[in-house]
């Protein structure tokens, strides 16, 4: 087992790893930035090192800071939680050569993972589907792209191999759009991802974003934990998401399940991981795979009792996965709330200091925040403090009990989304279950639309 884990990471997961660390005995190391002193876990650390200025770059993606930090403290592995520098190879090499246990895949496999061209050939190879789409990067040759857009038929979506967080994709309807739409989306990758291929599929126009949770532990054996939907998006970016999705049935659920999980067997993959899908018309279609733990993650924990992070812990300790794929049975439903300071009206950030925080609780609630009375949100950083997550014993129990959660739950000094996941709970298309990644858009453009007549 591990001994001392530093947490490479701020807010919420931070703590989400610290409390699995404690509760399997292990110390823990926090590093932060020098505006990130007053985070709540690094309060509760049992080390805490200040790697730089508020910055990322110079603090959260510093990587021989947070080295330095790790043999300063003497600690065995590193834990990236999401976002920073969770899916970045070079890390995971830098981490493993300096003699740390990296929490998470090898370097070998985010590299394949990290590139959304080498993803999807590996997985088409595997014989898991994928949308239509170029075979590999598309050149500069305007007759070839044209062809193959008419070939899959319009619309299409050029995707930055490089992609991710939402950013790096164009859509595009008609041909006369297409060559402009490749420059742009060429330029735009290359500046903000340093890589210009580019890729081209199938435009879905109703799609459902459906993710499956796998765990491997690195040699072969390998298991998945059911799905998640998460089609509450705004620009791309996930708002609300459950588990299990509403109406995919247990024998469709086995069959995509099993061929995630026989994926991982073969390429011996390390830790937690999600492939995501687009669903449309009963067929699924492989988008990218995560390798990583998810913000998201608390739903599939809650329907089928195993604690995600902890099992990360136990997997990079050496140990063989823990679980059997029949010891895995999703019961009742969950649902979770990204909170975000933001303005629920115009989504823009709200920073501050907080000064009244009740999280809610009761049976089947969780809240996972770093907030507390008195915590000053920094501008630096993601706007999202915490995750309202709640477990019934099935779909409209879950719906009832995250409502009461939210009337119950209040943060003061700050504006936050809640009033916006209060509409959702509310709102007739969700509460049916199953809508597409356009239908939390569409609820809030209608609402906007009232509110300015
Ligand atoms: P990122 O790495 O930036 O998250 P993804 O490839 O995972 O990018 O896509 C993010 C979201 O973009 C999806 O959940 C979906 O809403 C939308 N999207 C991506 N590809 C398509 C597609 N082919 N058709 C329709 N929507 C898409």
């Amino acid at each position: 087992m591990l001994r001392k884990v530093l947490i490479a990471n701020r807010g919420e997961i931070a703590l989400r790893v610290l409390r699995a660390c404690r509760q399997l005995g292990i110390s823990t190391v926090a590093v932060h930035s020098d505006v990130d002193r007053d985070l709540i876990h690094v309060r509760l650390a049992d080390e805490s090192v200040c790697i730089g200025p508020a910055s990322s770059t110079e603090s959260y993606l510093n990587i021989p800071a947070i080295i330095s930090a790790a043999e300063v403290t003497n600690a065995d592995a590193v834990h990236p939680g999401y976002g920073f520098l969770s899916e970045n190879a070079d890390f995971v090499d830098m981490v493993e050569r300096s003699g740390f246990v990296f929490i998470g895949p090898r370097g070998e496999t985010m590299r394949t993972m990290g590139d959304k061209i080498s993803a999807i050939r590996f997985m088409r190879e595997k014989g898991i589907p994928c949308l239509p789409g170029s075979d590999g990067a598309l050149t500069e040759d305007g007759a070839v792209t044209r062809r193959l857009a008419k070939e899959i038929g319009y619309p299409v979506i050029l995707k930055a191999s490089g992609g991710g967080g939402g950013r790096g994709m164009r859509v595009v309807y008609h041909e006369a759009d297409l060559e402009s739409a490749f420059a742009l989306t060429r330029t735009e990758a290359l500046t903000a991802f340093g890589n210009g291929d580019i890729y081209m599929e199938k435009y879905l126009q109703n799609p459902r974003h459906i993710e499956f949770q796998v765990l491997g532990d690195g040699t072969g054996r390998a298991i998945h934990l059911g799905e998640r939907d998460c089609s509450l998006q705004r620009r791309h970016q996930k708002v609300v998401e459950e588990a299990p999705a509403p109406g995919i049935k247990p024998s469709v659920r086995e069959r995509i399940g099993e061929l995630c999980a026989r994926v991982c067997s073969e390429m011996e993959y390390r830790g937690a991981g999600t492939f995501e899908f687009l669903y449309e018309n009963d067929e699924f279609y492989f988008i990218e795979m995560n390798t990583r733990i998810q913000v998201e993650h608390p739903v599939t924990e809650l329907v089928t009792g195993v604690d995600l992070v902890a099992e990360q812990l136990h997997i990079a300790g050496g140990e063989p996965l823990r679980y059997k794929q029949k010891d895995i049975q999703l019961s009742g439903h969950a649902i979770e709330c990204r909170i975000n300071a933001e303005d629920p009206d115009n989504f823009t950030p709200s920073p501050g200091t907080v000064s009244q925080f009740h999280p809610p609780g009761g049976p089947g609630v969780r809240m996972d925040s770093h907030l507390y009375a008195g915590y000053r949100v920094p501008p630096n950083y993601d706007s999202m403090v915490g995750k309202l997550i709640v477990r019934g014993d099935d779909r409209p129990g879950a719906i009832a009990r995250m409502h009461a959660a939210l009337d119950e739950m209040f943060v003061e000094g700050i504006k936050t989304n809640l009033p916006l996941h209060r509409r959702i709970m509310d709102d007739p298309g969700f509460q049916a279950g199953g809508v597409t990644i356009y239908h939390l858009e569409s609820m809030v453009a209608d609402a906007a639309k009232l509110a300015g007549e």
